[in-house]
């Protein structure tokens, strides 16, 4: 569902896998949002393209990036393109962008079961995993359902799921409050009978890190959301290699 943290998960996971030592791709297919540059502080960023392909912008920490919002000279302008053409893009995003050698290649994606979706796990063939992020609110437990339906319906291994904006720790009296509720993204694992990854806290740094292009997971690696985060990567790495 749009707006449950689906980018922020994404990103700060993806940092968390490169702090680890891992060589790792973030691709951002949110066409009509693409938000990964200003979550990284990467908003005047333009990539290069080559002879080898399009070269994906790199972080400090050796994060290899590649989005739509670095190819829009404007950030305020829309995208309003017919299904064929991003499909297109898609292709270029993929096929296009010189990742070299990567351990991971995580994709960002929109809200929703539609084309963006179908195209990217049609195109890699082989996806090995996706990770369903919702929050512990009806509404978006109802489309993570929907998500999970296709992902099943699309021979994709799910990793888990992941509960975000869980449970707030009230910074004056650390009294845990549950502003959105808690527990729902457990209680769907546990009914469809998936791995459950953990819950991010409900935590303004989080907001407030995030608008300043500063994931959480560097910025303040000893918070609780930063474990969490940590937590998700090392969970996503065991899902994939059960033999380390
Ligand atoms: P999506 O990609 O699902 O649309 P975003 O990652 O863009 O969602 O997050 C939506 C907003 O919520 C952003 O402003 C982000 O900083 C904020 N946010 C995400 N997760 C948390 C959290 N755990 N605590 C506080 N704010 C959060």
């Amino acid at each position: 569902k749009g707006g449950v943290g689906k980018s922020t998960v994404t990103t700060n996971l993806a940092v968390a896998m490169a702090e680890k030592g891992y060589a790792v791709g973030l691709a951002d297919a949110d066409l009509h949002g693409p938000n990964i540059p200003k979550l990284l502080n990467a908003e005047s960023i333009r990539l290069q393209s080559t002879e080898e392909g399009i070269v994906p912008y790199e972080t400090r920490n050796g994060l290899k990036v590649a989005s739509l919002g670095f190819l829009i000279e404007d950030p305020n302008m829309h995208i309003a393109w017919r299904d064929a053409v991003k499909y297109d893009f898609i292709i270029e995003l993929l096929g296009n962008i010189n990742w070299g050698k990567l351990d991971y290649l995580l994709f960002d994606l929109p809200p929703g079961t539609g084309n963006e979706q179908i195209t990217i796990i049609d195109f890699i063939g082989d996806v090995d995993g996706a990770v369903i992020v919702t929050t512990p609110q009806d509404l978006s437990l109802l489309d993570a359902r929907k998500m999970i339906s296709f992902v099943r319906d699309s021979n994709v291994p799910i990793v888990g799921v992941i509960e975000n904006m869980s449970t707030l720790t009230c910074p004056h009296c650390n009294k845990e409050i549950d502003v959105f509720k808690r527990g729902g993204g457990k209680n769907l694992a546990e009914e469809l009978v998936l791995p459950y990854l953990g819950r991010i806290p409900l935590d303004g740094e989080i907001a407030i890190r995030s608008d300043n292009g500063e994931p959480v997971v560097l910025s303040s690696p000893d918070s609780l959301a930063a474990k969490a985060f940590i937590t998700l990567a090392e969970n996503c790495h065991k899902f994939l290699h059960p033999e380390n």
